[in-house]
């Protein structure tokens, strides 16, 4: 991909600009090589896109406007990027290391949230409340303004469109900060903007670093609304930042998701759940199913069967695989798989068994062979911190009572998944497994239509879905004292 441009800009009030803070390398992490430099946005970068951002909303040109006009636009922008998918997906795969076809799903991904949000946005209705003959009194949904919102770098393309298409389908505008490691790919949605004719200004986009970008977008006060998708310890300076100036935000931040496989589930069917679940971008999504409980009288054949998927995947550079398949690409960077690879190693002096992987091959590139561990008990450090890595902790269960109480044991609450053919087994540990969004006999069930959020310290606030959508309005209610 010698083509790739050398540099970068931010893109701030409809101009391409150079950052205040200079320029940040983007590597590709197959190789370890630079593929191009980024602009550094500073506070003063920051300041200039809120107040441009700030600007278009006080204009009233994207809240006077028919809700299904806006809602065109939107849905206008998915198929800008689906129409330039051939450019975003190599660029997505080389910044990121997912294999092409999954940066291919990841633009389709994004584009659907534009499709899905677009559609949604004339359906944002008040209601009528009856005070009686004397009155008359409604509700209309207004949007907050500028929305902030902070991006991490795994799904860079699709975290983007999940807030961006929400916030313009509501009428606001836009400051976006992009992840350091993987900002390129969002500038196709600057392009998009302009292609549809969203007027200049209403969706700026900057990369920079969390401490000083991050922070600035996050601490502005002409910012009325904040999203935050990343870690806990960003959440939690996030939500500070956001108390200190009394803006609401949402907050998606990581998970210790478990599945729990009863003695009844279809072993074979559930190969596939676990190939997408931890697998899939190299189990760096924050909803990967990175434990499975299983029973004890079916642990052994689970294990066996779940090492066998493991081994059978290849794992090389992503943008050597364009098609679906067997495959798996690099993690994010070095340091990430590091990380992954030190927590590997602890588990595994703690007591765990590497059953498949386990180890970084031979290669300069960021790879970590796809990771079963056996042996893991909940009180293992790997049991209850997010690896976001390939990297599967396998733990068993003897009762119904204790395979819960293995699921809620951890601080999170993204996801959880109970694999039986038992209706009443199944219904039973949805209702009690203490997570946002449960899925049975298939992990990743649903879609951009239904709700995604976490219990505990997997955040609060919901994206997907129509709730989603009053993330980004504020209730105003008009009461009319009728004269008699
Ligand atoms: P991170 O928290 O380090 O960074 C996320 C973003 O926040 C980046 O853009 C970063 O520059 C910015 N940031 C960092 N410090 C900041 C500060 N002080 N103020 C403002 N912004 C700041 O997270 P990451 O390592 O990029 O992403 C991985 C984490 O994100 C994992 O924990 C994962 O579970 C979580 N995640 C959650 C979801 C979800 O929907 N729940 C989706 C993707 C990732």
């Amino acid at each position: 991909m010698s083509d790739i441009k050398p540099y970068w800009q931010n893109y701030i009030d409809g101009a391409w600009v150079d950052g205040g803070s200079g320029r940040i390398s983007v590597t590709n992490p197959a190789t370890g090589g630079q593929i191009a430099e980024h602009a550094l946005a500073d506070a003063a970068d920051v300041d200039r896109a809120v107040m441009a951002a700030r600007r278009v909303h006080l204009s009233g040109v994207l809240t006077d406007m028919r809700p299904v006009e806006r809602g065109r636009l939107v849905q206008a922008m998915g198929k800008y990027l689906l129409d330039h998918i051939d450019e975003i997906a190599p660029v997505l795969t080389l910044e990121q290391g997912k294999p092409l076809w999954e940066a291919r799903m990841e633009v389709q991904g994004a584009a659907r949230y534009f499709e899905y949000y677009g559609n949604q946005a004339e359906t944002v209705e008040g209601r009528s409340i009856p005070l009686g003959s004397g009155y008359f009194d409604f509700t209309t949904y207004e949007p907050f303004g500028v929305s902030a919102q902070i991006i991490p770098w795994n799904y860079p393309v699709e975290m983007t469109a999940r807030s961006l298409s929400a916030a313009l389908a509501t009428g606001n505008t836009v400051v976006i900060k992009s992840p350091e490691m993987t900002p390129l790919t969002n500038a196709w949605f600057a392009h998009a903007a302009e292609a549809v004719g969203l007027p200049t200004g209403a969706v700026n986009i900057l990369c920079g670093y969390g401490h000083e970008a991050g922070a600035a977008l996050s601490s502005h006060p002409q910012v009325n609304q904040i999203v935050f998708t990343g870690s806990v310890p960003t959440g939690i300076a996030i939500a500070t930042a956001a108390a200190r100036n009394v803006v609401p935000c949402v907050l998606e931040l990581g998970g210790k998701s478990a599945a729990i496989v009863h003695d009844d589930a279809d072993l074979a069917a559930f190969e596939n759940d676990v190939r997408w679940g931890i697998w899939f971008n190299a189990g760096q999504v924050c909803s990967a199913m990175s434990r499975v409980i299983v029973h004890e009288s079916v642990h052994d054949e689970l294990v066996e069967r779940l090492t066998t998927v493991a081994n059978g995947l290849s794992v090389g550079a992503g943008i050597e695989r364009p098609e679906f398949g067997a495959n798996m690409g690099a993690m994010v960077s070095h340091g990430q798989r590091d990380r992954a690879v030190g927590m590997v190693n602890d588990a595994i002096s703690a007591g765990a068994l590497a059953a498949a992987g386990g180890h970084a091959p031979n290669d300069p590139g960021a790879f970590l062979a796809p990771t079963v561990l056996s042996g893991v008990t909940p009180d293992m450090t790997i049991a209850q911190e997010e690896v976001f890595g390939p990297v599967l902790s396998v733990l068993k269960f003897r009762d119904d009572h204790e395979a819960l109480e293995i699921a809620n044991g951890t601080p999170y609450g993204l996801v959880g998944g109970v694999f039986t053919r038992d209706i009443d087994r199944a219904t039973r540990a949805a209702r009690d497994v203490r997570a946002g969004q449960v899925f049975v006999n298939e992990w990743y069930a649903g879609g951009v239509e239904t709700p995604f959020g976490g219990y505990g310290k997997s955040g609060y606030g919901r994206e997907k879905g129509r709730e989603a959508l009053w993330n980004y309005v504020q209730t105003k209610n008009v009461a009319i004292k009728l004269r008699a």
